[in-house]
């Protein structure tokens, strides 16, 4: 039993390694990427349940490896964050947006993700505003969406931010809105335009009693603040019609489509609103 401890330790040690060695991989395939153009962004429509109009798209980096595919921004962004490229992809998928929305319609918005780590590193709010100019995208137009992660370390700083944002004319969205800690403070702290449901509860829906009085719970919340609700990860009917019934404002999912790039928004578009 001894022995066979050990070789199970040894090969816990082999499967450590090859994990680590394909994390170096990746971290160095990451960092070149950015110079081979290797990054996308894929856009996912956002409907307006009261008219069923798109009202937004969101802006979603996709890395296309050359050998290994489509890497998931799920798997690359964390190392992005812990190798200091994060705000250079975040800077480059935010000027792509915004110069790809300046050519839809003006009635639809772009939203587009920050990672915490761009709110620690200067240049933020100047970023914003140069990509604004140069796209010719009206401020009106931008959303970006923050986590709650963000205000975790609650600083003078990080509200000046999001305060000088939304003074261009900018929204902000709270994103995976109760997946993270003391919701209900942050949403006190900061004017915040919307709130986005994280779609772990939105999956549940409708069959588990908590998930339901979860999303109730937030609807409820958007409502009293006079806020929206976009309901994140809605891929069925039922979850649609429920979320309408409770009041929910918005949706985005599978439903209405999956992430496309730039170059089948204009189908999508005539698509949905046929
Ligand atoms: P997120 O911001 O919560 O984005 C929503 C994710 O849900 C996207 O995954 C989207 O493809 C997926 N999704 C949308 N509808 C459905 C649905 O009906 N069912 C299911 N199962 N999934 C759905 P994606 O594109 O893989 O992105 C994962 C995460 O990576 C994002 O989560 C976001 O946190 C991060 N991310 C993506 N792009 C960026 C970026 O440009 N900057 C930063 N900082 N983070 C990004
Ligand atoms: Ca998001
Ligand atoms: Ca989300
Ligand atoms: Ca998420």
């Amino acid at each position: 039993a001894k022995e066979e401890g050990r070789g199970r330790h040894r090969f816990f040690e082999q499967e450590m390694d090859a994990r680590a060695q394909a994390r170096r991989a990746l971290e160095l395939d990451l960092r070149r990427a950015f110079a081979l153009r290797q990054f996308e962004v894929h856009y996912q429509p956002q409907m307006k349940l009261a008219d069923r109009r798109v009202v937004g798209f969101e802006a979603l980096a996709r890395w296309r490896h050359p050998e290994r595919g489509m890497i998931s921004p799920a798997a690359f962004i964390p190392i992005a964050e812990e190798i200091g490229l994060i705000s250079q992809i975040g800077e480059w998928v935010l000027q792509t947006a915004c110069r790809e929305a300046a050519g839809w319609p003006d009635d639809i918005s772009i939203a587009v993700n920050l990672s915490p780590v761009q709110f620690s590193s200067p240049g933020l709010v100047t970023m914003v505003i140069a990509a604004l100019r140069q796209s010719g995208l009206a401020p009106e137009r931008l959303e970006l969406e923050i986590t709650e992660s963000v205000l975790l370390q609650e600083t003078a700083a990080t509200l000046t931010i999001l305060h000088q944002l939304r003074a261009l004319g900018v929204r902000i969205a709270m994103d995976d809105f109760g997946t993270g800690y003391s919701s209900l403070g942050y949403l006190r702290s900061f004017p915040f335009d919307k709130v986005k449901i994280d779609q772990s509860f939105v999956r549940e829906m409708p069959s588990d009693g908590d998930s339901n009085a979860i999303v109730r719970a937030i609807i409820g919340l958007g409502v009293s603040l006079g806020i929206s609700t976009t309901a994140e990860g809605v891929e069925t009917q039922e979850q649609l019609d429920r979320l309408r019934a409770e009041g929910c404002t918005d949706i985005q999912g599978y439903l209405l489509s999956r992430p496309i790039p730039a170059s089948g928004v204009g189908d999508l578009l005539l698509q949905l609103h046929s």
